[in-house]
Formats: structure tokens, C-alpha cells, sequence
């Protein structure tokens, strides 16, 4: 029956762990992993939430289905996270849990594909996060790129941003990172960003967020969520997809939220019912475990206050290793510029290295990483940055 079923091709992160796990050197490190990491290169616990499941444990609650769009408890809180507790979208806001970051984007290109009143063509950024392509084909959306990153500054590429949203036609759909852009870790500032509204504004266009790192980029959730909140405040009635993946270090728990804002709550409450529409057949409903955790996180002040803490943690610690690494390669004697590893955000850096270097990276010093150039600060720890600078030094200069 299959038969005529194609050999698929591997998965680009995968074939890095592979090469890793091959690897005996004893002194290898992996900076392909899209997941925090300690300084000591373990996966990361939360203690806010071990204080959350402890709770829910102690509660003995039921294991009963959540309703299909989850817990409300939940996702008021999410809203909250996202929007603001002030914010004028919280009474007119259509929202889901979804199956963490990936699930919402899915559920918004369903909603856009079916009910969308214009073109169904999704513009995102060039590159960006290689899912996102994948998601907006399956979800029935034409994709479009638009220019975001500029190779030779090794940093935005702001004059053609704004070039391709005025030349998309008026109504475009426009997908956004809200924050620590994915590959390129290049974010546009508050200002670009007011930039980029008006142009969008201009053009009629519609605003999709990506928010798969609020916290984790500035160690703050409100400026990250900057552009989000900014341009619901000049009236774009925006779509959202929310990840708990990394800020709350929920990854296999996959729990997130997917929102829409709208006119008004008699909208909202149609664009609901739609929704429902949508997810049911899909996967009925959604896991409660995670829904648990984050609603407690959220909605228990000493935890919340905890995690915000713990948030800025592991965001600082990111922060401190591009430092670090840039410190390290001016040591040696780098002559490359690299100010753009400590002006860059978020988990992933762009190095600039090319697929030539990342190759030798990898055979002749143990470092792995995806060809593109991009490394996860996550992996680097205060005991493999030397190492770290001194291979990239000798590959690079
Ligand atoms: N969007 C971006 C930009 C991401 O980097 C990720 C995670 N790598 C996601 C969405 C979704 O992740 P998850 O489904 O685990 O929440």
C-alpha cells in the first residue's frame, strides 16, 4: 500500500544530535538544542513550578476533560500575561489553550484560512523559525516571505522590512516574532517597532504574533511583550500565539494559548464559537497537566513572584554568555566584530559563520550547531565558553 511512499528527508536538528551523540570527545558541546540549559548544560526545573505540581498533586484533582478550549482559569491568565492586566482586549479576546506554541500557530491558520476576508497568503520573515513555513502550508495558507535580516550587518534589515509590508497588497496577513527572533535573535527596536505598526496600519495589513519567548528574551515580561501590546493599543485587533515551552521550561507538557482580538465581545464570542469549530474535530480538547501548572504559576502570587524571578534568571544567565563569548573571542584577538552576539536576544545567536565553518566547527572541534550559523546560547556554560571562543577563533579569525 505504501510502497509509493517517499523517503522524507531528516530532520535539520536531529541529524545534529545524531553527530553529537557519535561524538566521544569528552569536551564536545551542543548548541544546536532549542531548550534552556543550566551553567551546568542540564535541562532546567523550575522551582516555582515543582511548587506548582506539588500543589495540584496535594489537591487530588480529577482527571476529567477540560472544555475544548481548556481551562479558563488558564487562559484569563495567559490573556493577562500577554495583554496586559489593563489592556482593553481582555473584554473583546476569543482565546484557546492550544498544544504549546506550535498548536496555536496551527489553530490561527485554520482560523485565517477559513475565515479570513482576504488573500489566504501569510507573509513571514525571511528566515525565521523553520516550522513556520510547514505550519501555514498545512493549516491551507500560500506563505510569502518578507526581508528581515541583513547578512552583512549581521543584524536588521529595517529599510526592507518596511519596503515589503508597504509593497504587499492592502490586507496582507503578517506574521510577526513579538520577541528573541528565531533564527536571528535580531529584534526591532520600540521605535522600529512603532515604525513597522504605522507601516502596517497604512496597508490595511493584519498582525499575527509569534510570542514564544515573553521573559525569556529581557528577563522581562512586559517589554517583551513591547509590540504586542503596542499595537493593540493603535487598534490592530491581532491574532496571538502564546508558548509556556520556554519561559516556564513546560516544553513536553506543550502548553500554550492561541488568541484573537476582536471588535467587540458579541465578536468575540462568534469568533469563539469558530474556534471550537475547529479544534474539535482536531483533538477534542486539550491536555489539562500543563494547563494546571502555568493557571497555578500564574495565579498564585508567591509563585508568580517567584517565576518572574526565575524567568529573569535564566534570561540573565543568557544574557551574561553572549558576554562572555564576545569577551572571550577579543581576547584571543578576534579582529571580527562581534557586538552583535551581546545586541542580539534571546536563546539563539547568528553568528555569521558559514555552513563551511559550521562544518569545521563541528570535525575539528566538537561543536555543533545548525549550518545556518545559528548557535543556542542556552548550551554554552562559564565551563565550555573558552573553549567555545578559541574554536570559533581558529575556524574564524
Ligand atoms: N515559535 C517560535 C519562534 C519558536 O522558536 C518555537 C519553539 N522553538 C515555537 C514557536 C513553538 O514551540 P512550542 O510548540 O514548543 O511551544
Amino acid at each position: 500500500t505504501w510502497a509509493n511512499v517517499p523517503q522524507g528527508p531528516p530532520d535539520a536538528i536531529l541529524g545534529i544530535t545524531e553527530a553529537f551523540n557519535a561524538d566521544s570527545f569528552n569536551q564536545k558541546i551542543n548548541l544546536g538544542v532549542g531548550a534552556y540549559r543550566d551553567d551546568k548544560g542540564k535541562p532546567h526545573l523550575l522551582p516555582s513550578v515543582q511548587k506548582a505540581e506539588k500543589l495540584i498533586f496535594d489537591s487530588r484533582l480529577f482527571k476529567e476533560y477540560a472544555g475544548i478550549t481548556g481551562i479558563p482559569a488558564f487562559t484569563k491568565a495567559a490573556a493577562v500575561l500577554a495583554y496586559g492586566k489593563d489592556s482593553s482586549a481582555l473584554d473583546r479576546l476569543a482565546i484557546t489553550q492550544s498544544i504549546s506554541g506550535t498548536g496555536a500557530l496551527r489553530i490561527g491558520g485554520a482560523f485565517l484560512e477559513r475565515h479570513y476576508p482576504g488573500a489566504k497568503k501569510i507573509y513571514i520573515p525571511n528566515p525565521s523559525w523553520a516550522n513556520h513555513a510547514a505550519v501555514f502550508k498545512d493549516s491551507g495558507l500560500e506563505v510569502a516571505k518578507y526581508s528581515y535580516y541583513n547578512k552583512d550587518t549581521i543584524g536588521l534589515d529595517f529599510e526592507g522590512l518596511v519596503a515589503d509590508i508597504k509593497a504587499a497588497p492592502q490586507g496582507s496577513i503578517f506574521m510577526f516574532h513579538a520577541c528573541a527572533h528565531n533564527p536571528t535573535g535580531v529584534d526591532p527596536t520600540p521605535e522600529q517597532w512603532k515604525e513597522i505598526e504605522a507601516a502596517v496600519k497604512a496597508q490595511g495589513h493584519y498582525a499575527f504574533f509569534d510570542m514564544a519567548y515573553q521573559g525569556f528574551a529581557s528577563g522581562d515580561i512586559h517589554k517583551d511583550a513591547f509590540a504586542v501590546r503596542h499595537f493593540v493599543e493603535q487598534g490592530h485587533n491581532i491574532a496571538l500565539a502564546q508558548s509556556f515551552a520556554k519561559n516556564m521550561g513546560l516544553y513536553g507538557e506543550r502548553i500554550g494559548a492561541f488568541s484573537i482580538v476582536c471588535a467587540d465581545a458579541a465578536e468575540a464570542k462568534r469568533v469563539d464559537s469558530q474556534i471550537k469549530i475547529l479544534v474539535r474535530p482536531l483533538y477534542s480538547n486539550p491536555p489539562i497537566h500543563g494547563a494546571r501548572i502555568a493557571e497555578k504559576v500564574l495565579n498564585t502570587p508567591e509563585l508568580y513572584d517567584a517565576w518572574l524571578l526565575e524567568v529573569k534568571d535564566m534570561a540573565d544567565r543568557i544574557i551574561t554568555m553572549r558576554a562572555l563569548l564576545k569577551d572571550n573571542l577579543e581576547k584571543l584577538g578576534s579582529k571580527h566584530d562581534w557586538s552583535h552576539i551581546t545586541s542580539q536576544i534571546g536563546m539563539f545567536a547568528y553568528t555569521g559563520l558559514t555552513p563551511a565553518e559550521m562544518d569545521q566547527l563541528a570535525k575539528e572541534h566538537s561543536v555543533y550547531a545548525t549550518k545556518d550559523g545559528r548557535i543556542s546560547v542556552a548550551g554554552i556554560t562559564t565551563a565550555n565558553v573558552g573553549r567555545l571562543a578559541e574554536a570559533i577563533f581558529q575556524v574564524k579569525g
